[in-house]
């Protein structure tokens, strides 16, 4: 459907304007801050959308439309203002208005501080799903936690990761809306009680030792050019009202108090999730109170529609994205029931149809278990619901394992090995009807390893669902040049709606013309990145250099340790042969480590300590620059995609699940230097091998090296370039002489190494030589650019959302119609 009534003139949006500087931010000009304009554009902005909003949630109502529920921990959203201009196509007219008010609309764009609510990778995707699903006209909400403090911010101090808090709220947030009277009650701790009903059954009472409430914010997430507006619904803790008013009135005031402060805290602080994990209680409760008020929510929905719970797997698909929310199945069941009195079989039947898993790790040390302890005393009721799965479950598999206690005992939802456990993904395995890896290796070794005996059991449960990332930000909004260039290339710009367009670029690949303004496009990111990068960080970079990129959190397996042994490797060698022919390098760096995670911030000091010396070097410092840009998020994202010649994608084969950066990268015309791992594959499928640069081991070699042991110490006797730049770092050439500096590092690379590094650096550093050659070749790097870009459309999130929709969700796009909002009736 095409979006209505937005024929918008200059003189409507500065009325607007005007008139929420004042009613609004309560401001006249004179006193008005840039944040303040940023303020006032956003609440015009708002009113533009709002007649959507309400439209969409009423059509949607009316019709009971089959809804999409998306639970996810972390939705990694970035930053509203401009994506609501691009989404409802008024970016031009809005800019213009500004522009006569003596405003730049991109000086407003960065007032907004970013809703930094997730880590990476799996933040993000919830955030491009929502995105396509608003585009694609999926009925859907996005659920999850408002907190306070998103992922902290990073600061480089010293070379050093500094952790600072992100106070994104601290100066309102115009794009909420709180619902109070939508608010639910949350129990935790206490015990349960057995009551005989008439009819002689069992019903089972919770209660609680505490509760808090949970408040729901609700943001809108519009269509592209389409009159959808969905919502994203993030829940916020409070204590209840009622709350120990009894010791309140004993005169307790300060005791009181600190309750209240107790149940605010829940959802304070989002975790970096990627450090190692312990059992951490209150992680625990961020998980099951925000489940528990999204079930509720959905209940109420239900009751609004006048829909019986024995039908709720028919109103709502929900999607758990990770095990993070599958606590979930155990809640359905509770809330059907000891809330609705709901026979234990129908419940089952509607749970199990209700929800389907997506798994996002191969790292085993990454599986979600929870100490049975903590589990009991934090939710007692909970307990006995997931026992009581178990023991019905295993008394199924039981005799098609033949008895095999060892089978039985990896089933189990509660694992016995080193103290007993509750397995969530074990959890999230018996309680959907699907199951999903996100790209094609990542499932297959789903089925053959993490999740084998579950897939012995139940292989219609399992498909893949190769992830993809919304073109809408990550190409026609962060790179404007290259989204003119291939609108006027194609004659149309239907490829932000549909990717597979892009293909069309293809006929260009051999016009040496349209290929000198393909490079020009890119040549003038660069050079807008460059200054960006001089203003952050004072290093000067080289627009004609190779931008050779990484960024992504910090870890291990991703090996950015990789990276720079080969710049290091790259330095003594220019060093050492002053006529070593090479095309100038800039290689970017950015990432948060978890804070807890000692060897990924010792990475980040070694980052910036070899870029401290290359960097002033007068021997390389014209052929080689090594840059950290610090606070890596999605708008510092949204200036290095469009930048990169080269995207490194380079962990170890087997260990990344499907990666999305990757395909940021590739639709915005970057070449790959990468391994078979993830959704690199499909990439390098996609765009022909030809244009791909592929290095190292497969998954399957990695594991015959693991199985066979894995001697580090082999590669570093035998290569000496490798050994060499090893030793430089050992040698404190980086560290002013400082020899444990790294050692911790070193030695983890010489003596364990899961990742390793030394058995993919032979082949990177020749992979990286065949990246110059090909760069020298200017037309033909700049064919290959172009078939990246023209071969991406696959690595559309619209893809991946329609084979949800298809495979899992059974979900029909609806349309919104949206009547002028005088002609809805009262009730
Ligand atoms: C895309 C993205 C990621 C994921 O990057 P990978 O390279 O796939 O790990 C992480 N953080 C941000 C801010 C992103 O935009």
């Amino acid at each position: 459907m095409a979006q209505t009534n937005l024929q918008l003139t200059t003189e409507e949006v500065k009325r607007s304007f005007f008139r929420n500087l004042a009613n609004v931010q309560g401001k006249f000009p004179a006193l008005a801050s840039t944040f303040d304009y940023y303020m006032a554009l956003s609440y015009t902005v708002r009113d533009m959308l709002m007649a959507r909003w309400v439209g969409t949630a009423s059509e949607y109502t009316e019709k009971h439309s089959r809804t999409v529920a998306y639970l996810s921990a972390e939705f990694l959203m970035g930053p509203h203002l401009a994506l609501n201009l691009l989404n409802l196509g008024v970016t031009d007219v809005v800019r213009k208005a500004m522009l006569e008010l003596g405003l730049n609309l991109d000086e407003l764009l960065l007032e907004e501080p970013e809703p930094g609510l997730g880590n990476g990778g799996l933040g993000r995707l919830a955030a491009c799903f929502l995105d396509s699903m608003a585009a694609m006209e999926i009925p859907s909400i996005g659920y999850g936690i408002r907190y306070e403090f998103g992922i902290f911010e990073q600061v480089i101090i010293d070379g050093w990761q500094v952790e600072k808090t992100d106070k994104w709220l601290l100066k309102g947030n115009p794009w909420e809306i709180v619902r109070p009277e939508w608010a639910v009650d949350i129990k935790f701790g206490g015990y349960t009680e057995r009551l005989e009903k008439e009819n002689g059954e069992f019903s089972v009472r919770w209660v609680p030792g505490w509760q808090v409430k949970g408040i729901p914010y609700d943001t809108p997430i519009l269509g592209y050019k389409n009159n959808t507006a969905n919502t994203l619904r993030l829940w916020q803790s409070v204590a209840p009202e009622s709350f120990n008013f009894g010791r309140f009135n004993e005169g307790d005031y300060y005791g009181a108090v600190e309750e209240k402060v107790a149940s605010e805290n829940l959802t304070k602080v989002l975790y970096p999730n990627d450090g190692p994990l312990q059992g951490k209680q209150l992680r625990l409760q961020q998980q099951y109170f925000f489940v528990s008020c999204s079930l509720q929510d959905m209940l109420r929905i239900m009751k609004v529609q006048r829909v019986g719970l024995e039908h709720f797997h028919e109103k709502f698909a929900v999607q758990l994205n990770d095990t993070h929310p599958a606590i979930a199945i155990a809640e359905l069941m509770r809330l059907l029931l000891d809330e609705h009195e709901v026979p234990w079989d129908i419940a089952w039947h509607v749970t199990q149809n209700t929800f389907g898993y997506t798994n996002h790790t191969l790292l085993p040390e990454a599986l979600e278990c929870w100490p049975v302890d903590l589990f009991q005393n934090l939710l007692p009721r909970l307990m006995e619901i997931i026992y009581e799965i178990n023991d019905r479950f295993l008394e199924r598999v039981r005799p098609q394992c033949l008895y095999d206690t060892e089978q039985v005992a990896r089933l189990s939802l509660i694992g016995e090995w080193g103290g007993r456990q509750v397995r969530m993904a074990n959890l999230a395995c018996v309680g959907s009807h699907a199951i999903n890896g996100v790209a094609a290796l990542h499932t297959e070794l789903l089925k053959s390893d993490v999740l084998a005996d579950f897939y012995r059991f139940w292989p219609e449960k399992f498909s893949n669902k190769t992830n993809g990332v919304t073109p809408r930000r990550w190409l026609a909004l962060c790179n404007p040049r290259l989204s003119r260039l291939i609108s006027d290339a194609i004659g149309d710009e239907r490829w932000i709606g549909d990717l597979s367009q892009l293909k069309r670029l293809e006929d260009k690949a051999d016009d040496s013309n349209f290929l000198e303004i393909w490079h020009d496009a890119k040549r003038l990111n660069k050079h807008d990145f460059a200054l960006k990068l001089y203003e952050r960080t004072m290093v000067g970079v080289d627009p004609d250099s190779i931008f050779d990129v990484q960024v992504k959190r910090i870890h291990e397996y991703k090996r950015q340790h990789l990276n720079i042994l080969y710049i290091i490797a790259l330095y003594q060698r220019l060093k050492s042969d002053p006529h070593f022919d090479y095309h100038p390098r800039t290689f970017i760096f950015a990432g948060k480590a978890a804070p807890g995670y000692h060897l990924a911030k010792l990475i980040i000091k070694l980052i910036n300590s070899v870029a401290h010396v290359v960097n002033r070097d007068p021997a390389t410092k014209d052929f080689l620059k090594v840059v950290f840009l610090p606070n890596f998020n999605v708008s510092n994202g949204q200036l290095i995609y469009p930048a990169a010649d080269l995207s490194e994608q380079i962990s170890t084969a087997g260990k990344e699940a499907s990666g999305t950066g990757n395909m940021k990268f590739a639709m915005n015309g970057a070449l790959t230097i990468g391994t078979l791992d993830g959704a690199n594959i499909e990439i390098r499928e996609e765009v022909g091998e030809e244009n791909f640069f592929l290095f190292g081991n497969t998954a399957e070699q990695v594991q015959r090296l693991k199985d066979s042991g894995y001697t580090p110490r082999d590669y570093y006797q035998n290569d000496i370039i490798l050994r060499e730049a090893v030793d430089l770092i050992r040698s404190g050439f980086f560290s002013h002489g400082d020899v444990g500096l790294f050692r911790d590092l070193t030695d983890n690379l010489l003596f364990s190494d899961p990742f390793m590094v030394f058995a993919d650096f032979n082949a990177y550093y020749a992979c990286q030589v065949e990246v110059d050659l090909a760069y020298r070749d200017r037309m033909r790097w700049n064919r290959m650019s172009l078939l990246n870009t023209a071969r991406s459309g696959k690595f559309s999130a619209d893809r991946t959302i329609a084979e949800y929709c298809r495979d899992i969700w059974k979900v029909e796009p609806v349309s919104i119609h949206m009547p002028p909002l005088d002609t809805f009736k009262l009730r």
